[in-house]
């Protein structure tokens, strides 16, 4: 049974509940009922997750944190397929993305690719250079994440070699056809923020491949630095905010929210100089108390500077210090899309024409459903 065996019935399920199947599914997550293997634990940004194709896109979809264990949704094995159920009533034929075939190679010095850099969604490579944080202490960590956890596990390593990085590059264009890189790093000081290494890890990318390359760190003190890495070969950056509410910002982020509001808004002018408009985007999670309408505000404020705001629900991870939180609720997450995607339209940006990146990928989020089905965003 092929994916498009499974076409029509697809297009009839989205039909019927396309408003919200991807939002609800992406808070609560999948129970697999050990049926597949594979998938993400631990490591920097969303994780505890697997890829699947629902319908026509493809979807991150939590599998092993702690709303997964009790979702309403679980796989459950047919004769046709893998079929995606909530509450036991059969929604659609799903296919897991398969484990690219750069899994089964090792660099030169021996280290398997798988932990150098890892697939995302179905066509990214992603990569952490730098597993280690100077936030990573427990009372100054980010509640929300897991960065040092996949490095205890041993499951990636400290720090990748921009040839390494080139190495996988290589060998996950050739062999599983990605189409874009993404480099992010913890923050290995408080003055370039690892915007040096990453420079120097995409100089070396681009002398084996011409895929787009998004970097991803903290606004770099000096800012003459994006000009670096735009230099170096870079073509989008991320500039991760995780909130727009200074409140939640010094609850979650006890160290980074040392960075203010106002210092990531110089940033986005700054990034967007560089990179252009649409090409600049920051990370902002939605769910942890804070208020909307300073996150639409702030939304909209780096709208207006060129910077897409790629919005996404709360994923409580396992071992983080957010691990028994409970996700926001769908009524809320579509709210916030369908507002965050009417300012994307008035501003005229989109993930489409972003180039690399989350807001490219969007696999984590159900924003860019809402930029393509149209919204009815109610704005401030
Ligand atoms: S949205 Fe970002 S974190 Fe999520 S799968 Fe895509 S590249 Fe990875």
């Amino acid at each position: 049974m092929t994916p498009d065996d499974h076409a029509d019935e697809r297009e009839e399920i989205l039909s019927q509940s396309r408003s919200n199947w991807l939002v609800d599914i992406q808070n609560k997550g999948l129970r697999t009922n050990g049926l597949i293997e594979g998938g993400r634990r631990g490591g920097a940004g969303p994780s505890d997750d697997r890829a699947f194709m629902l319908g026509d896109r493809t979807v991150m979809v939590p599998t092993f944190n702690g709303p997964a264990v009790s979702s309403p949704y679980s796989l459950v094995r047919t004769e046709k397929g893998l079929t995606l159920q909530y509450n036991g009533k059969k929604l659609m034929y799903v296919d897991p993305v398969a484990r690219p075939k750069f899994y089964d190679r090792t660099t030169k010095d021996g280290i398997p690719y798988n932990k150098i850099a890892v697939l995302h969604s179905s066509d990214v490579l992603a990569s952490t250079v730098i597993q280690s944080c100077i936030r990573w202490a427990p009372s100054q960590r980010c509640k929300f994440c897991a960065i040092g956890h996949s490095l205890e596990a041993g499951t990636t390593v400290a720090m990748k070699t921009p040839e390494q990085l080139a190495e996988v590059v290589q060998a996950a264009e050739e062999l599983d056809g990605i189409k874009q890189v993404t480099l992010t790093t913890g923050t290995p000081n408080e003055t370039d923020r690892g915007a040096l290494y990453l420079a120097e890890c995409v100089k070396a990318i681009r002398k084996v491949s011409r895929l787009p390359v998004q970097v991803q760190c903290e606004p770099p003190d000096d800012e003459a630095l994006y000009q670096v890495l735009k230099d170096a070969g870079a073509t989008t950056i991320g500039l991760h905010v995780e909130s727009f509410d200074e409140e939640v910002r010094r609850r979650m982020m006890p160290s980074k929210s040392a960075i203010t509001l106002e210092t990531y808004f110089r940033a986005f002018e700054k990034a967007v100089s560089v990179f252009g408009r649409n090409q600049v985007s920051t990370y902002v999670i939605l769910g942890m108390g804070e208020r909307i309408e300073n996150i639409l505000e702030g939304c909209r404020r780096a709208a207006q500077l060129g910077v897409y705001p790629f919005v996404v629900p709360l994923r409580p991870l396992q071992g983080t210090l957010l691990e028994d939180a409970l996700p926001p609720t769908s009524e809320y997450m579509e709210e916030a899309y369908r507002n965050v995607a009417a300012i994307l339209a008035e501003e005229g940006l989109s993930s489409e024409a972003n180039q690399a990146g989350c807001a490219k990928c969007g696999a984590c989020s159900a924003l860019s459903s809402f930029e393509k089905w149209g919204t009815s965003g109610v704005g401030l």
